[in-house]
């Protein structure tokens, strides 16, 4: 069975301007590919599963943190194609596991819990080997940070018809997906960043790092949409993921793409992709996220 066997193909969506805004705009659905293995993260993980298959390692090891869309991830592809996962977990072992941990656990990812500083220096605690051996374990970065997980997401636009928009923009993590929309772009597109993590300065030294020197400056970062940072959000930010999907059946989840597409309409709606452009949003997935709201939060 090929990797891809179980990943469909995304659509793509139209969504028409709100208030006189002139900008047409279109819809990348990633979130559709895969239930669990949502949007980036296939193409960001399938170059390293790929690897590791033709290397024969028995074992994917990788890091997160409790609600990661790249843990569950990993562990669904690897449960698909007969690979042991390995889940190395940011923060003490908790009571109850998250549903996104529970979820992972339930496709087979040993989950190991390491102290946040432990983490940080994504050290692998001793006893992993233990249980698993070196030489068959093949390790991917966190979120799938690297030149194969950059070089899966120049799919996204390859395998998808892209060269008529003018702009293209997404999310922002650790912009390893930017990275590889900035590669595969044409150099007429301009590729816009929304980071979700607060003000991190190193995170366009992190794109231009997967990149040849000539594509370094064809991306902007757009700071100003993080609502806070990585995984906080208030009233406005639910209350726009509400609207939007009652405007567009567009659902979002509140981590990454609920503060790209606020950032989008807000666009939008100054005019700021200027008349005739062509926009394409990238609708990365990461719709699980949402297990972590209070129930009721969402009207989808
Ligand atoms: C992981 C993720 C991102 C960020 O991707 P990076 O390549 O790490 O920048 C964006 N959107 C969603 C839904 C994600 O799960």
């Amino acid at each position: 069975m090929s990797i891809s066997a179980v990943i469909k193909k995304p659509f793509l969506q139209t969504i028409l301007p709100s208030t006189g805004a002139l900008t047409s705009t279109s819809v990348l659905r990633l979130d559709a590919v895969h239930e669990v293995v949502s949007g980036n993260k296939w193409y960001k993980l399938k170059n390293y599963i790929t690897d590791a298959i033709t290397l024969n390692k028995k074992n994917i090891l990788t890091f997160g943190g409790a609600y990661s869309n790249h843990i569950v991830a990993a562990a669904a592809v690897c449960n698909a194609n007969g690979l042991q996962s390995i889940g190395i977990i940011r923060g003490e072992e908790p009571r109850l596991l998250s549903h996104t941990l529970q979820q992972a656990n339930n496709f087979g990812m040993q989950l190991f819990f390491v102290s946040r500083e432990d983490y940080a220096s994504k050290k692998i605690p001793a006893n992993v080997f233990h249980f698993y051996s070196d030489e068959e374990t093949c390790i991917i970065p966190e979120g799938g940070y690297g030149l194969p997980g950059m070089m899966g997401a120049m799919d996204i636009l390859g395998e998808n018809e892209s060269s008529g928009y003018t702009h293209i923009i997404a999310a922002v993590g650790t912009g390893t997906m930017l990275a590889g929309l900035t590669n595969a772009a044409p150099p007429h597109q301009k590729i816009i960043g929304i980071p979700v993590p607060k003000n991190n300065a190193s995170l366009s030294d992190g794109v231009k790092y997967l990149l040849p020197p000539e594509k370094q400056k064809n991306f902007e970062l757009l700071h100003q949409f993080h609502f806070g940072g990585y995984a906080k959000y208030n009233h406005a930010l639910i209350t726009f993921m509400n609207e939007w999907y009652k405007q567009t059946g567009i659902p979002t989840d509140f981590v990454y793409t609920a503060k790209l597409f606020y950032a989008v309409n807000e666009l939008r709606n100054q005019n700021y992709f200027g008349g005739g452009a062509n926009v394409l949003v990238i609708h990365s997935g990461g719709l699980q996220g949402n297990n972590s709201l209070p129930k009721g939060t969402l009207i989808f």
